[in-house]
């Protein structure tokens, strides 16, 4: 009767409390790696906050720690920047124009933009963030705004707000980002003024969440654009396969293998210490923990997710019956 107690999931409720109150114990004093800093406002967020949020599909949240606490959502808004091109203009808008593969570069890379004229990079590389954001449809920059800030406050469940204190941070030591921004649109890669696609790409990057906020929108996306909470059908179904395609290879920056290697699970990062990741129809994740590895991405986010995922044997490409 496991698959019964467990929901559709077929994960049991207690299993799932026990692994991720197990995993936010085992690395609750594991002190390793640095906040980002190259935006001024993330190098002052307390390193102490570690939480854990873990959501399936029968709405359940299973969590431990510091869950309420807010941060900015930063790459991670990526992914749902993407999404919402996707339900306007269809997923192979991507196939077509941004890109989906991985660059091989660093994620604010100029010289892969130029490797390859703005084409072949991808919707999570800044590069392909800000041409996916300059491709959102809107009469205006605030009509825009409220598409995307609409978007994500469903996938999460509950009303969202920019962190306006990170985003005037990044928005006055961003010229690298714009740059990039006006080279793509050099390239002709969208139509919207570079100036406003750099500006909603960093007013994105600046919505605060917690890791309750992202569990919710991990599942979203591991249920089939339905929030297991609130019940909506927050994007269609058929553009969640490839979403998760782009964020299994080329989700975690550089080391987008390493974690693909170890997991097999779709995951996103922030430079905030935010992380997703999503087993699909089994759970959506999030995580918030501010200290960073050399690649950019939580140090005890990327542990307590192994975890997790190895305890509960949901890594996807492991699933052979
Ligand atoms: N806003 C950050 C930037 O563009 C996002 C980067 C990140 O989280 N990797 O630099």
């Amino acid at each position: 009767m496991a698959g019964l107690a467990g929901g559709l999931t077929g994960l049991s409720a207690s299993s799932v409390d026990t692994a991720v109150r197990a995993a936010h114990a085992r690395y609750l004093t594991l002190n390793e790696g640095a906040n980002a800093d190259y935006i001024p406002a993330l190098a002052k967020v307390p390193s102490k906050f570690f939480g854990v949020s873990l959501v399936t599909g029968d709405g359940k949240i299973h969590e431990a720690g510091d869950t309420t606490e807010v941060f900015s959502i930063q790459s991670i808004s990526k992914v749902f920047n993407a999404a919402i091109v996707m339900e306007q203009s269809g997923k192979d808008f991507f196939l077509n124009n941004v890109g989906v593969d991985a660059t091989g570069r660093v994620f604010n890379s100029i010289e892969a933009i130029e490797q390859y004229k703005g084409k072949e990079m991808n919707p999570l590389v800044n590069a392909g963030a800000i041409a996916t954001v300059g491709n959102i449809k809107g009469k205006s920059a605030e009509e825009v705004w409220d598409t995307i800030i609409t978007f994500y406050s469903a996938m999460a469940g509950r009303k969202l707000e920019v962190n306006q204190e990170v985003y005037k941070s990044e928005a006055d030591t961003n010229q690298r980002n714009q740059a990039i921004g006006k080279l793509m649109s050099a390239y002709g890669l969208f139509p919207m003024d570079p100036g406003v696609a750099t500006d909603l790409y960093t007013k994105a990057c600046s919505v605060n969440v917690s890791s309750h906020d992202l569990g919710n929108m991990a599942a979203t996306l591991a249920f089939g654009g339905r929030n297991p909470v609130t019940g909506k059908q927050v994007m269609s179904r058929a553009n969640v396969p490839g979403l998760l395609a782009i964020m299994a290879t080329a989700g975690l920056y550089d080391d987008s293998g390493k974690w693909l290697f170890n997991t097999g699970l779709p995951g996103k990062s922030g430079v905030g210490g935010g992380l997703i990741a999503v087993a699909p129809g089994k759970f959506g994740i999030g995580t918030f923990s501010t200290k960073l590895d050399v690649a950019g991405n939580s140090i005890r986010g990327q542990r307590a997710i192994t975890d997790i995922n190895n305890t509960l044997g949901t890594n996807p490409l492991a699933q052979f019956g």
